[in-house]
């Protein structure tokens, strides 16, 4: 059900009247319990059941990752799994939290993290991935997984950029879209998060984004546009942080741009100790707080791990009862929440048919999910000479070196991460792969502080000759470096792009001593790479790829898979080249978005003095693609709506698929505008010489800014470039169009 908020008030309002003489009716033939009765009508004939504590109760958590049911009235919690790469820990009852050291671990498919699936460039596949989780989250007896996260990369350390989608918002919406039909289709809940500007981890709970209004709409809320409209999202997950001195989870923005220009029918729920006012919070929209109930209260003792501003506990009934009973709090409004949480319940059928628990998880279908995605999210960033695809048949021995080889580094840290129960590494899925041809196995560097035995002088040079010893020995070096999810991880910011200590003395010593030494990343966002990066043929960027890591990295080596990926973000070279460096984290808590619009390649387009190491959208493919023959209206259609042709021919010797990225620039904007904007993308599979005519489709939103003033989109008369090709860099194809008044 699709209503607009003021409408589903009104109806809410109107059924309310006419259901309460059903009251007294018995329990099992009430409308609300009749499936066949509209989603309005069942909410307004339960509403009108509940009493004010009954209500009130629904607004706050009843555990760690649960909602508050009615019992009475049969109304029940919403069972939680953190997310969003698969479930992370929760399973049973939550009655106890991580503070305590007993989670319950529960072993659940890790799917690769999110900037993987960004690099795939493919909804279906995000999709696909949505659907394998929601039907896990489920057959664990859970409503609802804690993702997707669709907040933009603005500044390489952000220590979540790993969870995310990257840079372009457009991109994110997309993916953001295909992950929330794939999870819905199960009927589990997802949650969009973090809204909003939730860009860096430094002072989360404290930090006050000061972002203009523009900003907003073009860069920081289509991702959550898209999620409503497009993905009809059922939840959304208010940030920690403030935005423009007004903490998230009580923010105007809520009611603003969620609810009435967007038309959002589901519910809000805070972020884990989000919430900092009582009546502030209810009444801005945000429906329920979480966590609740006794691990909420324990959570909250933490003597010496409790940060400085983190808080929860203002939506308890206790506290919100005596403002509900003195107004302050407008039944109203109480009505509004419980009711955005109800219409969850009914549409996404939960309240019909509770999930129950028992079916098997990590099935054969959801790895094969998880193994399709990392091998389309790979990047290949460089491959000179041809020494990408390995070829066993003329390898006697590759050397496998790195703290990445021989542990799979499945995903970032913090909420995202999953304990996977059955992990293929690098090292073993490589073996698997090179039949009879020798592995040398060396780890080269210890992964800083997990071992501490390997972090001293003597252990470093002995491991550090052990790798160069395999390296020589070998016909190819491979070294799987980069970070861990200790170094990578919701919390904490990196200080730097560096990679840990020792690894970029690894790779320069390993590529010294042989010249065909492939170097494969595990990261979320940029990494220096300048102090070796001329010195090595090759480059795969493996991201976090979830637990068939090994098994989908050797894939990608030996060319069983071709690569597809394309950089999600722009690979800089350096932090300074950064467009936010000059302010992150900010000052006195409070940090000013003062690049604006310019994120990302939509600055370094305006600056292209500051030449990225890879531009967005950027990545190579073991055969070569050709574009020709662009189509596009010379004017664009009056029905709103302009359909784009462009003839890809795969003209190697290689079967592989190709994105086409096509970007709109609006030379004569009456106001600052990027260059270019990526407004359609399509991924198009290709046989050796075989051709394909891709259609892209753009709206008239693709041509428009955001005019604060009207508070509006504008697609201003005139005319606009058109630009279609494999990167933002790399355009061949362009052409103009123009929009009549
Ligand atoms: C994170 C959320 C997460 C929640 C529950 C918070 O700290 O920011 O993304 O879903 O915890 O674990």
């Amino acid at each position: 059900m699709h209503v607009p908020n003021s409408r589903l008030a009104q109806t809410l309002l109107a059924l309310s009247l006419i259901t309460t003489p059903l009251i007294a009716q018995t329990a099992d033939t009430a409308p609300y319990k009749n499936p066949a009765t509209p989603t309005p009508q069942r909410v307004a004939d339960l509403l009108a059941r509940m009493t004010l504590e009954e209500k009130v109760s629904m607004l706050a958590g009843s555990g760690w990752m649960e909602s508050t049911g009615v019992p009475r009235l049969g109304i029940p919690e919403i069972k939680m799994a953190d997310g969003p790469m698969g479930i992370r820990l929760w399973t049973g009852s939550s009655a106890v939290t991580s503070v305590e050291g007993q989670v319950h671990t529960c072993s659940s498919t890790a799917v690769p993290a999110g900037i993987d699936i960004a690099a795939s460039w493919d909804p279906a596949l995000a999709q696909e991935e949505g659907r394998a989780i929601g039907e896990e989250v489920a057959s664990v007896g859970r409503d609802m997984i804690l993702g997707p996260t669709v907040n933009i990369q603005r500044t390489p350390l952000w220590g979540r950029n790993f969870e995310s989608y990257g840079e372009d918002p457009y991109l994110a919406g997309r993916l953001a879209v295909g992950y929330i039909t794939g999870v819905q289709s199960q009927g589990v809940i997802p949650s969009v998060k973090h809204f909003v500007v939730n860009n860096e981890e430094f002072e989360r709970h404290r930090i006050d984004v000061a972002v203009d209004e523009r900003t907003l709409h073009e860069i920081y809320f289509p991702a959550f546009e898209a999620a409503i409209r497009d993905g009809h999202v059922w939840a959304v997950m208010s940030s920690y942080n403030k935005v423009n001195g007004t903490y998230a989870a009580q923010s105007p923005l809520l009611e603003q741009e969620l609810y009435n220009d967007n038309h959002f029918t589901g519910f809000v729920l805070s972020d884990w100790g989000s919430t900092y006012s009582t009546a502030p919070t209810v009444n801005a929209g945000m429906d329920i707080e979480m966590p609740g109930g006794q691990p909420m209260v324990k959570w909250l003792a933490r003597p010496a791990t409790h940060e400085a501003g983190n808080d929860s506990g203002y939506l308890t009934p206790e506290k919100v009862l005596p403002l509900a009973r003195s107004g302050e709090i407008p039944a109203a409004n109480i009505d509004r929440n419980v009711s955005r949480i109800l219409t969850v319940l009914f549409e996404s059928g939960q309240f019909d048919h509770p999930h129950a628990s028992g079916t098997p998880i990590d099935t054969p279908a959801q790895r094969a999910v998880t193994r399709k995605a990392a091998d389309e999210g790979m990047v290949l960033l460089k491959n000179e000479s041809g020494v990408l695809p390995l070829d066993t048949a003329k390898l006697h021995s590759i050397a496998v070196i790195g703290p990445n080889a021989a542990t799979a580094r499945i995903g970032g840290g913090g909420s995202g991460l999953v304990y996977a129960k059955d992990v293929v590494s690098p090292l073993d899925g490589i073996r698997t792969r090179a039949g009879s041809v020798k592995v040398n196995y060396a780890l080269g560097v210890g992964m800083p502080g997990e071992n501490p035995a390997q972090d001293t002088r003597e252990a470093r040079k002995e491991l550090l000759d052990e790798a160069v010893a395999a390296a020589k020995s070998s016909d190819v070096a491979l070294v799987f470096a980069g970070y861990s999810w200790k170094f990578e991880t919701e919390g904490k910011d990196r200080p730097n792009m560096d990679l840990p200590a020792g690894q970029d003395e690894l790779i320069q010593a390993v590529a010294a001593a042989n010249p065909k030494t492939i170097v494969i990343l595990n990261n979320g966002d940029p990494v220096d790479l300048t102090r070796w990066i001329d010195n090595v043929p090759a480059l795969l960027d493996s991201w976090y790829p979830g637990e068939e890591a090994g098994n989908a990295v050797a894939d990608l080596l030996f060319g069983d898979v071709n690569p597809s990926g394309k950089l999600p973000f722009t690979f800089i070279r350096r932090l300074e080249d950064s467009p936010s460096s000059a302010n992150y984290p900010g000052t006195n808590l409070r940090v000013n978005y003062a690049e604006g619009i310019y994120v990302g390649y939509r600055y370094f387009d305006k600056h292209p003095n500051i030449v990225p190491l890879y531009p967005f959208g950027y990545g190579l493919s073991y055969t070569t693609f050709a574009y020709s023959e662009l189509k596009a209206p010379k004017k664009f259609p009056t029905s709103g709506q302009a359909e784009v042709h462009v003839t890809v021919r795969n003209t190697g010797s290689r079967k592989g698929a190709e994105i086409v990225e096509l970007y709109i620039g609006d030379p004569h904007a009456s106001i600052d505008r990027p260059v270019r904007e990526l407004k359609a993308f399509s991924r198009v599979e290709l046989a050796p010489g075989e051709s394909k005519v891709v259609t892209l489709t753009i709206d008239r939103r693709a041509l428009s800014f955001w005019s604060p003033a009207q508070r509006a989109w504008l697609a201003e008369p005139g005319q606009f470039t058109l630009a279609v090709g494999p990167s933002s860099r790399s355009l061949p194809l362009i052409t103009n169009f123009t929009l009549e008044k």
